[in-house]
């Protein structure tokens, strides 16, 4: 309730709480602070179903780079049939938490499917993937025991690392870097020096979600073997994109010596969820601790509907997956070409890095004007001085629309 409402209806009450300082007077000054740093966010409403391609704003018809629906599933009109389905039948509310009456026989087969998928023995559903990485990082580690994790990582397992009292080591990322030999040099400091812990666990993204980066798999995996420790692989932007199936960067390089693998719905798969993959002890574990698990309710049964459809058109239809790395290496070969960005990103995850928020700002409003969304990211989504515009290509771009956009930043962001 807004302060004072009650004075308004209760005038005994008024003089009382016009004496009464506001206790959220500190906003002001915070707010006034974000302000000056450029880095206040405004929040748009989409008018637009979400497609990879094209969406509306504010009336305003634009080019979409700024969607995480890589595949074009997010409007697909099979997943959205699934969906309606899965109402008619069992209506829209889950009602409970899973371990309660939330669960129903479809998240069960989402589950079993997401298993198959991954090439694991079983699989988890949480609600998000964020939830996901919060549920499996709180539930294997925990006071006495140490997390290592990427500094480039998704502030979900950033979170899980803080909230799950192990003591947390943050390894470096040089994204710029050719390689990533200096950054896994340091990680394996930490690790020799790590013998007074329980147990040790390595997280990190496989795509970073901000750089477009991968994760030096095969590296981490040697060194997970070598020191004891487990190894956690969050794909959120890889799953249903890249590997010949569609099961991650996992796929092409080291999948044996991962843990355990976290994935999420709500991107390539156009819908909502998250889910980690791994053995059956694991998975029986993470069902008894995950506390974001066990104290939320479940996703309504409609979403492991369209989960399900969509898993089905990314094993049917690989092309989009080979669309989307197409137009991915068509686009940043044309942006090194002209000197818009250095050759390091490597995934459909572009980055173009401007430096400060007011300059990232500055170019995606220009953008805008033009016809194209690409969203500005600051801190702290991004380290101080790395803002940038990121592009995200999708299945669903044209060339044209590349071509155009490849012209609007040489003059914008060059
Ligand atoms: C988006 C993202 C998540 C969170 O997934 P949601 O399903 O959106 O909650 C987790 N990890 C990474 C790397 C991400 O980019």
């Amino acid at each position: 309730m807004k302060v004072g409402e009650a004075a308004r209806h209760n005038p005994d009450l008024r003089s009382y709480h016009e004496a009464m300082p506001d206790p959220l007077d500190w906003l002001n000054d915070a707010l006034a602070d974000l302000d000056e740093r450029t880095l206040r966010r405004t929040r748009a409403a989409r008018q637009s179903p979400q497609r990879g391609d094209h969406l509306v704003i504010d009336g305003q018809s634009l080019i979409n780079f700024g969607s995480n629906d890589y595949l074009g599933l997010a409007s697909d009109p099979r997943i959205i049939a699934a969906a309606h389905g899965a109402i008619d039948e069992l209506g829209w509310g889950a009602g409970a938490s899973p371990l309660v009456t939330g669960r129903s026989q479809l998240h069960a087969a989402l589950e079993r499917e997401l298993a198959g998928f991954e090439a694991a023995e079983a699989a988890l559903l949480f609600p998000t993937g964020y939830a996901a990485n919060v549920g499996a990082v709180t539930s294997l580690v925990g006071k006495g025991d140490a997390v290592y994790s990427d500094a480039l990582n998704h502030a979900s397992l950033i979170d899980g690392c803080r909230l799950s009292g192990a003591t947390v080591h943050v390894y470096p990322n040089d994204h710029a870097a050719g390689s990533r030999q200096n950054d896994l040099e340091r990680l394996e400091v930490l690790l020799r020096e790590g013998g007074r812990f329980r147990r040790k666990l390595i997280v990190t993204d496989s795509i970073f979600s901000m750089h477009g980066t991968y994760a030096p798999l095969c590296g981490l995996t040697h060194l997970a073997g070598k020191y004891g420790a487990m190894l956690m692989v969050d794909e959120a932007h890889a799953t249903g994109v890249v590997g010949e199936t569609g099961r991650g960067i996992c796929e092409s390089s080291c999948d044996d010596g991962i843990t355990l693998r976290v994935g999420t719905l709500s991107k390539a798969l156009g819908g909502m969820g998250g889910f980690v993959a791994g053995s059956q002890k694991l998975i029986d574990w993470l069902a008894n601790r995950a506390r974001p698990y066990i104290f939320s309710t479940s996703a309504p049964a409609a979403v492991a509907a369209a989960g399900l459809a969509a898993l089905k058109i990314i094993r049917d239809e690989p092309e989009r997956r080979v669309s989307v790395e197409a137009k991915a290496i068509e686009l940043r070969r044309q942006l090194v070409v002209k000197g818009v960005i250095r050759p390091t990103s490597s995934s459909h995850i572009i980055p173009v890095i401007l430096g400060q928020p007011a300059r990232a700002l500055a170019a995606a409003a220009e953008l805008r004007r033009r016809g194209f969304f690409v969203p500005a990211i600051r801190p702290p989504s991004v380290p101080e001085g790395e803002s940038l515009l990121r592009i995200s290509v999708t299945a669903l771009h044209t060339n044209q629309q590349i071509d155009d956009l490849v012209a609007a930043l040489c003059d914008v962001a060059r």
